[in-house]
């Protein structure tokens, strides 16, 4: 029999193109109509199901990386609390535009309060700082305004109060550097953390 190049499209079993293409699609090999369609159909649809899902993750992420960014955790130290500030700091707060998302009036153990300020383990006041503040109870709270880490800082002031601006918060109520009224994030992350010590998803509103 020969065999010559494509001549015809009736499907001559003599014919190149049509033992090729035609014959067997018309025959219905199973097995072209998965090579030629349907493995490439769902390689498609696969790769546009990860696309997808890609893209709602990224969207998820994002919003929770603004939602933190907008959030800082703070504690009115064992002094203040002493002292009876609480209301003159809290009124200090919300007067600086933050809202409080939560708050929890506890008192940390030492281990506990060690465990919070284990990044100074190493600092000479390491012993000091974790008695005094697990020496009465503190003001947990977690707080939420644009650029909060930032502007909750500026708002309490310098860590010693000598050095604090007039107007801040230790500037106003804290003795010394050792004993200084508030805590406050200095980052998002450390905020995330700190929030995450004090409280759990259904405590905050
Ligand atoms: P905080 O983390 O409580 O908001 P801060 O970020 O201003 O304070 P850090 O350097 O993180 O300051 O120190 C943590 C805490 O350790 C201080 O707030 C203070 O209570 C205590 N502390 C820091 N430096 C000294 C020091 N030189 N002597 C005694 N205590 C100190
Ligand atoms: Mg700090």
């Amino acid at each position: 029999m020969n065999i010559r190049l494509g001549d015809c499209s009736k499907g001559n079993a003599s014919c190149i193109e049509c033992m090729i293409l035609f014959k067997p699609v018309l025959l219905g090999y199973p097995f072209i109509l998965l090579a030629i369609y349907i493995i490439p159909f769902l390689i498609f649809y696969t790769m546009y199901r990860i696309f997808v899902k890609c893209t709602y993750l990224c969207g998820v992420i994002l919003k929770i990386n603004s939602y933190m960014s907008n959030r800082t955790f703070t504690m009115i130290k064992p002094d203040a609390v002493r002292a009876g500030n609480i209301g003159n700091i809290l009124q200090m707060i919300n007067a600086g535009g933050f809202r409080i998302v939560a708050m929890k009036y506890t008192r940390l153990t030492l281990d506990q309060a060690g465990k919070f300020y284990e990044v100074h383990k190493e600092r000479t006041f390491y012993g000091e700082l974790t008695e005094f503040m697990s020496s009465g109870p503190i003001v947990a709270a977690i707080l939420e305004k644009d650029n909060a880490v930032a502007d909750f800082r500026t708002l309490i002031g310098a860590t010693n109060p000598a050095q604090a601006a007039e107007g801040t918060i230790r500037k106003k109520y804290a003795a010394s550097i050792g004993e200084n009224a508030v805590h406050g994030s200095d980052s998002d992350d450390n905020a995330k953390i700190e929030a995450d010590f004090f409280f759990n998803g259904l405590e905050r509103f």
